[in-house]
Formats: C-alpha cells, sequence, structure tokens
C-alpha cells in the first residue's frame, strides 16, 4: 500500500487583508470627482445646494399621505414580516403589471421582477447580460451607476454622445459605429438624468430600428417615467418596440418622491420570446442573490400605485417646471453660459464658455470655486463624462433658484473675460 503523506497547505502568517479587484475597480464618478476636492463654501453665505438628485432634501415636497398610510398598513397588519419569494410578492407583481400594462405593451405578474431601486433592476440586467470581454452603450452624458455596474464585471462601457443641440438627442451614427459582434445592449435613459430631456416618438423609433438591426436587447432606464412637463409626452419604449426585447427598470424614488424606500422593479417585455430560453431564467436566478426589496414596502405598493392621485405628480412637475423656467432665462442671459432647456425629470444641464473664463480650467474648477465664493454647490459635467457643463437640480423651493442664479449670475459675472 501506497504511503500516504500528509501535505501540509501553506497558510498566512500575518493579518494582510486585501480588498478584491472588483470591489477597487468600482467607481463612482461623483464620489471620485466632489470627494477628490476640498470644497469648503464661503462662511459668510448660507449654502445652496443644487447637487444632489433628492427630491427629499429641500422639504418643499412632502410625501403623500395615502404612502404613508399604505407602509403603516403593511406594518400593521403583521403579515409582511417573512421572507416574500424571490421575484417579488405575487400580489406587488400582479399591482405593477397592472399599472404599466397596456394593450401595446401588455403585462403580466410574470413580466416583473421587483427590486432593490431601480439600482438594483439596472444591475441584475448588466449582470445577466454582460460576460467580462463584452460591451454596453452607454450614453455620454449620462448616469455614473452604469459603467459602475459593468467596468468592475469586466465589460467595456461604450458612451455614445447625446447632442445638446438637438435637445440631448442620440447621434444614432455615432451609437451605431460603436457596436461589434461583443456588443450586449443599448441602455437608454428617457427622460434624461444629467439632461431632462425627453424623447420623441420618433426618435425612440430611430433608437428602436438601430437596435433591431443589430439584435441587440434595449435597457431602458425609465425611472422618470412619466414626469414631463406640460404639452410633452412620455412614450415607453416598450410601447413603441415591435420586435426589440425590453428590460424596463423603473421604481418610486423619483415620481414617489421617495428615494430612501428602496423599491424597484424590472418590467420585463418580450413578444417574440427572443429572452425566453436564456434571460428570462437568468433574471430569475439573479433574484435569488437579494431576494428583492423590503416585505413591508412591496405589500405598501399595490395602495401606492393605486391610490395616490394625479395631483401629487402635477405639483411635483410644476415645481420643476417653473424652475426650469426661471432658471433657463436667468441663466440664459448671464456671460459665459448656456443653459439647455429641458422638458422633464428634474434636472438641467449648462454649457460653460471656458475661453471666457481664463482662470478656471474645466467644469471641475467651475464648481469649486462656485462653491468657495457663492456657496452654491452644483455638479461639474465630468461627473457625466462630460467636461463644459455643469448639472442643477430643479426640485427645490423658487425663491432658492432665484437666489442660485443671482449668485451663479455674480460670480460669472466677476470671472467672465
Ligand atoms: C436616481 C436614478 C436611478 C436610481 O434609482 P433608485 O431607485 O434610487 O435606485 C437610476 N437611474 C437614474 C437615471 C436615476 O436618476
Amino acid at each position: 500500500m501506497a504511503e500516504v503523506k500528509a501535505v501540509r497547505r501553506p497558510v498566512k502568517e500575518e493579518w494582510l487583508l486585501e480588498g478584491s479587484t472588483e470591489s477597487k475597480s468600482i467607481v463612482n464618478p461623483i464620489r471620485d470627482i466632489v470627494d477628490g476636492r476640498k470644497l469648503e463654501q464661503n462662511p459668510q453665505k448660507n449654502l445652496v445646494s443644487l447637487s444632489i438628485g433628492d427630491p427629499t432634501v429641500f422639504g418643499n415636497l412632502p410625501v403623500h399621505d395615502v404612502m404613508k398610510q399604505a407602509v403603516k398598513d403593511a406594518v400593521d397588519s403583521g403579515t409582511c414580516n417573512g421572507y416574500g419569494p424571490a421575484q417579488g410578492l405575487a400580489m406587488t407583481r400582479r399591482a405593477v403589471a397592472a399599472h404599466y400594462s397596456t394593450p401595446e405593451a401588455p403585462l403580466t405578474e410574470d413580466d416583473v421582477i421587483m427590486s432593490c431601486g431601480c439600482s438594483g433592476a439596472l444591475d441584475m440586467c448588466i449582470t445577466v447580460l454582460g460576460n467580462p470581454g463584452q460591451n454596453i452603450l452607454i450614453p455620454r452624458p449620462g448616469f455614473g451607476l452604469y459603467s459602475c455596474l459593468s467596468v468592475p464585471r469586466g465589460i467595456e462601457a461604450r458612451h455614445y454622445d447625446l447632442v445638446p443641440d438637438r435637445q440631448w438627442e442620440i447621434d444614432l451614427d455615432h451609437l451605431e459605429q460603436l457596436i461589434d459582434a461583443n456588443t450586449v445592449s443599448i441602455v437608454v435613459t428617457n427622460p434624461s438624468n444629467p439632461c431632462g430631456s425627453v424623447y420623441s416618438k420618433k426618435h425612440l423609433l430611430d433608437i428602436l430600428a438601430v437596435a433591431e438591426r443589430h439584435f441587440l436587447p434595449i435597457i431602458g432606464d425609465e425611472i422618470y417615467d412619466g414626469m414631463v412637463f406640460k404639452g410633452q409626452q412620455f412614450y415607453s419604449l416598450a410601447s413603441l418596440s415591435k420586435n426589440v426585447p425590453i428590460l424596463s427598470c423603473g421604481g418610486i424614488a423619483k415620481r414617489y418622491l421617495v428615494p430612501g424606500w428602496r423599491v424597484g422593479w424590472i418590467l420585463i417585455y418580450d413578444k417574440n420570446e427572443t429572452f425566453k430560453k436564456e434571460i428570462f431564467p437568468c433574471l430569475l436566478s439573479t433574484t435569488r442573490k437579494i431576494l428583492g426589496p423590503s416585505t413591508i414596502l412591496q405589500a405598501a405598493l399595490p395602495d401606492i400605485l393605486a391610490k395616490v392621485p394625479q395631483s401629487y405628480f402635477k405639483n411635483t412637475m410644476n415645481v420643476v417646471e417653473a424652475n426650469a423656467n426661471a432658471v433657463y432665462s436667468e441663466l440664459s442671459a448671464v456671460p459665459g453660459l448656456k443653459p439647455v432647456m429641458p422638458s422633464g425629470a428634474m434636472y438641467m444641464m449648462v454649457g460653460i464658455d471656458l475661453k471666457h473664463f481664463p482662470n478656471l480650467n474645466t467644469a471641475v474648477d467651475f464648481m469649486e470655486k462656485l462653491m468657495s465664493e457663492q456657496s452654491v454647490f452644483c455638479l461639474p459635467g465630468e461627473c457625466f463624462q462630460y467636461p463644459g457643463f455643469f448639472r442643477l437640480v430643479l426640485s427645490m423651493p423658487n425663491d432658492k433658484v432665484k437666489e442660485a442664479c443671482a449668485r451663479i449670475k455674480e460670480f460669472c459675472t466677476k470671472h467672465y473675460v
């Protein structure tokens, strides 16, 4: 009989703990750019922060009573404390399907996956569609999360250009040039953060035509669905798609003014059963990692979707649109600035003619100096891969807007040459 030798495995000799490669490759452009600077406000002036896309921070847009009651009822029922199905509670998925289903783009509860915010929905979609070495097409300027979810997985984030002079429509030629055999999906943000743009039916049909030519599913980030100004109309990608399968990511964060509640979903539109064999089962597997958002919030959702009146959304958009109009007219008259009027969501991008500001090299400099001199905080375009612009949030009370614009004007007038 052969002699069995006890092999001693090499063991560690000290506390040497290293973070994973994946975690180290997570980039959050906002944190990286903003936290990297020593941001100090002018102690003589109170802070006006127009930087973060959280409509709760100013206190002018309170949560609707129906929503508070729905959560209280869910707690009091005593039946929502256990684990729910990984895909989401059936009653919740049924309510979401009923709310979003249309004759052109019908949904059943099986087509809905509940997630921890729209972020969780995007995470699942990108996880399922992409492998290392492949690539995904994302907008520039765009929301930083898309590359944050792709790059650490070895998926290349390829930025397609949006055109400011055409209300931030996609440069479709550029989009198409970026596509190759390793492209897995196109991410379309409509309405847009950071641009506030809302795409026309024609433009969405053109985008769908590109996707169809190249057999690419679309991940629609439609978290701002319905958040449009008067006279504008929101079309979901799914409502216009004939053959392109769509994963529409959404949630209650923005429209319902509760980003902290962390409730989102994926709506799976798959008329031709393109997702059926692989993508759908893989999405279901992915839900088993996190098991969806809190069951309390899931149980509250049917009432929230059914009972919150239209006036709640109208009020939000009235505030945003009035602010957009005020900011646009004020900043259009400021030397060196070129605001682009939005049509929805809650943001505006403003171009900076940097050649007229010799002591400011970049939009990051602009942001930093505006903060130290005027205590106005906005995000530089670099946070959205778009130098030469800054982004303003438009959900604050109207008097704050006036104050902010006056200070931006004073700042630009001082530095403009
Ligand atoms: C805010 C935002 C999200 C994230 O939504 P959560 O539900 O808070 O995760 C996703 N996409 C865009 C474009 C956003 O602006």
